[in-house]
């Protein structure tokens, strides 16, 4: 296994740059900002990028979906009912300040029960909705990882302040899909450093004893 982790742009958001070592393929998940960061990036990894998997459509997890897509003339996938946020990202950057180009444009579906080949490896999209609508975990069995987009953090869990954002449903989806992975899993989150599922489930005090807020 390849992995290469970046931290990018204004709200320091993790991309990560994921491959399989022996057939040499790989993806990009989540290219936030910086693109020219990222080619080069892959670029030591040596890896062939295959495609971008984007975990939810924030815009701080998307800012170079398009400059990359078109680098590498690679699909991006990313949950169907993520897709509608994915389209109004330049307006949503508007509402912040901030300057965004063309949206992304959207050229497959990932859904949980589905897995996606990375070579030799492969990823199962879990689907871990209540930061944002669509919201997507990936989680490589082969490897014992997981990218838990803006649902799991050290420590922490997902905003869900933000538009499609639930509480209980995040609570939900941890407990239901990231909960039920084994201890040692490692979690790769989308901000902050990454974690394993064990200590997540003994000390994150946003699980701990079952209580709601
Ligand atoms: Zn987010």
């Amino acid at each position: 296994m390849i992995l290469e982790s970046l931290v990018v742009g204004l709200f320091q958001e993790n991309c990560y740059v994921f491959g399989d070592e022996e057939s040499g393929t790989g993806v990009i998940i989540d290219p936030g900002d910086e693109a020219t960061r990222i080619a080069l990036a892959v670029e030591q990894t040596g890896l062939e990028i295959e495609k971008i998997l984007l975990t939810h459509a924030h815009i701080d997890h998307i800012g170079a979906v398009a400059e990359l897509a078109q680098e590498y003339a690679c699909p991006v996938l990313i949950h169907p009912e993520a897709e509608p946020m994915l389209r109004q990202a330049p307006a949503q950057a508007v509402m912040m300040g901030i300057r965004f180009g063309k949206a992304p444009e959207v050229d497959g579906y990932m859904q949980e029960g589905e897995p996606v080949e990375v070579g030799n490896l492969s990823l199962d999209p879990l689907y871990t909705p209540g930061h944002a609508p669509g919201h997507l975990s990936l989680y490589c069995a082969d490897e014992g990882l997981v990218f838990a987009g803006d649902a799991l953090f050290a420590g922490s869990i997902g905003r869900t302040d933000l538009p499609g954002g639930d509480h209980q449903t995040l609570l939900a989806s941890i407990r239901e899909k990231l909960l039920a992975l084994p201890d040692e899993t490692r979690v790769y989150p989308g901000h902050g450093p990454s974690t394993t599922i064990g200590d997540e489930r003994r000390s994150n005090p946003f699980l701990a004893g079952g209580a709601a807020f």
